[in-house]
């Protein structure tokens, strides 16, 4: 999603979890099995959840661009980040002092998964179903308490049939890095245990000590903290987390729509499909702002990268007839020629300088300058890194290429669409926005609005209470902001985060790079940016949150503005991400510099973003048990992460929007290892379809909160 902390680099969703940190607790099953190797080849890429020996070694990793999955968190000491990594990284990684905690995702699960989705819904069609701790530490009680401490957060509640608790304990003792704080809990039928809390910093200011959701064996009717410096807090009574449900669904209400991942072609078919088949109450609009499309430059090394060579690039895209295109240089075969370049019949031909004995003597530097100034309008070549200055070998012809795997997806530029749904689309209603694939790699988050986006409409026509939301509220939907990027994540490379524009110059544009290139447009939008001096954007073209070469650079971002601009009486949005099960609202980003956040909401606005979120996340659960952490359901800000410019933050401060943030798969619960673990980018599609359908939940019950928001307004 957008997360981004004070390591400014890449990052989406948050999470903290780890292993570590589930530490034995008295009371509980689960005995700690042991922790499989994790292996990775060295070619191989994934998401690894790895515990990094320190924070300097994250910063440094930072400072490198590395492709951070998942928002690190940090807990006495200890950093735990899911990162993209090859095996060789992780090796390097663990030979200066990390641990690879969990494989969340090979790179080769996302075509494997995807590839199971569409056989899982083959045979359901033909099956004629529908398709669409360190142990409790005692304070010392002869010494006199020299802190004060305050429970933040006390919630328990059940998922799974397993009862958890988590807790976060602020103490006076903010400088004391070694202060360590015991929460003790107690069960009505007398059982007891303990857990230990870790201290959380952020941006290098004290914030709380917390832990992950513990495992307990009943609902806890009291907690006690203690310090080592002999603060006690009073005892507490948890409250139940979220405390929110919403109404029971109806008998025959109608739901899963979703039997496969979608690509964005898919995606466009849906939406004609469900404009089609519901006429009455859907708009398709075609957002302002159209695409690069999945395209590339066309693009080829001349000479040996590892010797000496240069790269060729095409002005014009692949598809715009300079795939095939080819590059070679020549020894003329007679002495003291110039340097000459030719370009006839889609060749580049480069015939090389030579001397009075005939001897080839033009350097790699001396061929692009001649190339770039005879034919600088068809083709932009530079010097291969590690070759500037070297003799140019007689080298080709090699065959420019943008690179593309994809064979079927349509290469012009992409029109973004957006579904309208409701019964009065004249801007006389409370607007929502659902959007979603802001980034390539999420593909569990289309299903999302798509689910939600099909539930209302079918609905509508055989449960009155979804008619009535449809008659109050004005529903948009954009499935994919990002159609290229995730193209080129379903055909190219699965983890690909950003768009498909290449704004590099230079050796960046090395085709070696491919996978780095393109913009974060969560990082692209005008509040708090990257531009601004806020923390959580990049610079680097490279970076996996590279922020663009300015505000609103992306037309993908655009359109989103565009559309929240067009259509005045929105006033709700969720922008869905994946993966760790987040829910969060502004403020999105901080300056380092004293981590000054952007303006807090006013109280009232506070109770409503909270209030609201307790039944949104209470109607998550009504699926499957899925319980979203009070520790990562609040502002940003308190959740702890900066995402310089991020879009959520443009709606809610330029617009007035109360404008959220879904991270949907959150960890699942192991009771075997009892460890929480990370489900990936693109997980097995059970799973998948799993979030889809709780996340839809989530969004039905934002359209309630809208038409509720709406009438108190009106009384
Ligand atoms: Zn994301």
């Amino acid at each position: 999603m957008i997360v981004r902390r004070r390591w400014a680099a890449a990052a989406t969703a948050a999470i903290l979890v780890s292993g570590v940190l589930s530490q034995p607790v008295s009371g509980a099953a689960a005995p700690a099995a042991p922790r499989p190797t994790v292996t990775l080849a060295s070619g191989e890429t994934a998401v690894v959840r790895v515990q990094l020996r320190d924070q300097a070694q994250l910063d440094q990793l930072v400072a490198r661009g590395a492709d951070l999955a998942n928002r690190p968190r940090g807990a006495d000491g200890r950093v735990l980040a899911d990162l993209v990594l090859t095996g060789a990284q992780l090796a390097e990684l663990t030979a200066q002092g990390a641990t690879a905690l969990q494989i969340v995702q090979r790179a080769g699960d996302g075509a494997r998964n995807f590839a199971d989705s569409l056989r899982a819904a083959e045979a359901r069609t033909k099956a004629g179903l529908r398709a669409p701790a360190a142990g409790q530490r005692t304070a010392d009680a002869s010494a006199a308490a020299t802190d004060t401490l305050q429970f933040l957060q006390a919630y328990w509640w059940t998922s799974g049939g397993q009862t958890f608790v988590q807790t976060e304990v602020a103490t006076t003792a903010t400088d004391d890095p070694d202060v360590e704080i015991t929460v003790s809990w107690r069960t009505a039928d007398g059982r007891t245990g303990s857990f230990p809390l870790f201290r959380f910093e952020d941006s290098g200011e004290y914030q709380y000590h917390y832990a992950l959701p513990q495992p307990v064996p009943a609902k806890p009717v009291q907690v006690t903290a203690t310090s080592s410096l002999g603060g006690v807090t009073r005892p507490v009574t948890p409250t139940v987390w979220p405390n929110a449900a919403p109404p029971p669904l109806p008998e025959g209400y109608q739901k899963d729509f979703i039997d496969a991942y979608l690509t964005p072609v898919d995606i466009q078919a849906r939406i004609k499909r469900l404009a089609r088949q519901y006429r009455d109450l859907v708009d398709v609009i075609d957002l302002p702002y159209r695409t690069q499309g999945y395209r590339r430059t066309a693009v080829a090394y001349l000479g040996d990268p590892a010797a000496s060579a240069i790269v060729v690039e095409s002005v014009r895209f692949g598809d715009q007839k300079m795939n095939g295109v080819q590059v070679r240089s020549v020894d003329p075969g007679r002495a003291s020629r110039p340097l000459g370049v030719s370009y006839r019949d889609r060749v580049l031909t480069v015939s090389l300088a030579t001397d009075a004995a005939g001897a080839v003597t033009s350097t790699t530097d001396q061929v692009v300058a001649a190339i770039n100034g005879r034919f600088g309008d068809r083709f932009q070549a530079f010097v291969e890194d590690g070759s500037a200055g070297l003799p140019m070998p007689v080298a080709g012809p090699a065959r420019l290429d943008d690179g593309l795997q994809g064979t079927e997806v349509p290469t012009k530029p992409w029109t973004v669409q957006a579904l309208r749904i409701g019964v009065h689309r004249d801007g006389s209603k409370i607007g929502v926005l659902a959007y979603s694939q802001e980034h390539a790699r999420e593909w569990a988050t289309p299903l999302v609005t798509l689910e939600f986006a099909e539930r209302m409409l079918a609905n509508s026509r055989t449960d009155a209470a979804t008619r009535e939301l449809l008659e109050q509220v004005d529903i948009f939907v954009i499935p994919t902001v990002n159609p290229d990027g995730a193209n080129y994540s379903f055909h190219d490379y699965n983890f690909q985060r950003k768009n498909l524009v290449n704004h590099c110059t230079g050796t960046s544009r090395d085709p070696r790079n491919r996978n780095s290139w393109g913009v974060d447009l969560n990082r692209n939008y005008t509040v708090g940016s990257y531009f601004d001096g806020y923390v959580g954007g990049s610079g680097n073209c490279l970076s996996g949150t590279y922020s663009g070469t300015s505000e609103l650079s992306e037309a993908e971002s655009r359109n989103v503005i565009a559309l929240a601009r067009e259509h005045s009486n929105i006033r709700f949005a969720m922008n869905v991400h994946s993966y760790g099960g987040y829910f969060m609202w502004p403020p999105g980003a901080y300056k380092a510099d004293g981590r000054v956040t952007l303006p807090r909401p006013s109280i009232d606005e506070s109770k409503l973003f909270l209030d609201s979120a307790r039944r949104i996340v209470g109607a998550i659960a009504q699926e499957r048990g899925t319980v979203t952490w009070p520790s990562q359901t609040g502002p940003v800000a308190d959740v702890l992460y900066s995402a310089a410019g991020n879009s959520a933050d443009e709606l809610y401060y330029e617009l007035g929007i109360f404008a959220w943030d879904f991270e949907v798969g959150n960890d699942r619960w192991n009771a075997a290892t009892g460890q929480w673990e990370g489900v990936g980018f693109q997980p097995p599609f059970d799973e998948a379809h799993g979030e889809s359908q709780e996340y839809a939940g989530g969004l039905v019950e934002m359209v309630r909160v809208a038409r509720d928001y709406a009438a108190a307004q009106d009384g």
